[in-house]
């Protein structure tokens, strides 16, 4: 193929893939300027679109009862007395099975920061809080998503209470944190 027909081939290719231009050239670039034998495999640019679920697994009810029942789960060592949340299966200090609790939603910051730049995907969010929280009656931190007018609030030691979303999914964003007034 000469110039002409290699720009032709990369432009249908791009605009029926949208594949980048760059990604085509640098891998087709060789095939097309007819430096491969004519024995040679042919690759030739193709799309593939995958539909797929994924199980939460042994999480699964943490995220169910986000869902269904705004509330939020920890789950606790009965041998040790450790409650984990987020939840764990199994206890990390003794690999006992863990049992359910339900917590009260209320907690304390720990560790956090404020974002004011961004990839364009979160560009409206800005600024965005990236808070640590220890939930009551939990030894662990959790990262949370925090939403507040004024940041100026978010600092270690504000305590701070869940809130749930009116259309939830059974997903961590089902749930954010507000400091309490
Ligand atoms: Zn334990």
């Amino acid at each position: 193929m000469n110039e002409a027909e290699r720009e032709k081939w990369y432009a249908y290719h791009h605009h029926k893939y949208g594949i980048p231009l760059e990604h085509l050239k640098r891998d087709y670039e060789e095939e097309l300027s007819g430096k491969t034998t004519v024995d040679a495999p042919l690759e030739v640019p193709d799309k593939m679109e995958i539909f797929f679920k994924y199980s939460l697994g042994q999480q699964s009810r943490f995220f169910r009862e986000l869902r269904e029942n705004k509330k939020i789960y920890g789950a606790r060592c009965p041998e040790c007395g450790k409650v984990y949340c987020p939840p764990r299966s199994h206890c990390s200090l003794c690999y006992k099975p863990t049992e359910w609790i339900p917590l009260e939603g209320t907690g304390v910051i720990t560790a956090c920061t404020v974002q004011y730049f961004t990839t364009s995907a979160f560009i409206r969010k800005l600024p965005f809080i990236c808070a640590y929280v220890r939930l009551d009656g939990t030894d662990f931190i959790m990262m949370t998503n925090m939403e507040v007018e004024d940041v100026s609030r978010i600092k270690v030691g504000t305590r701070v209470k869940a809130h749930f979303r009116d259309e939830r999914h059974g997903a961590i964003t089902d749930v954010y944190f507000r400091p309490v007034v």
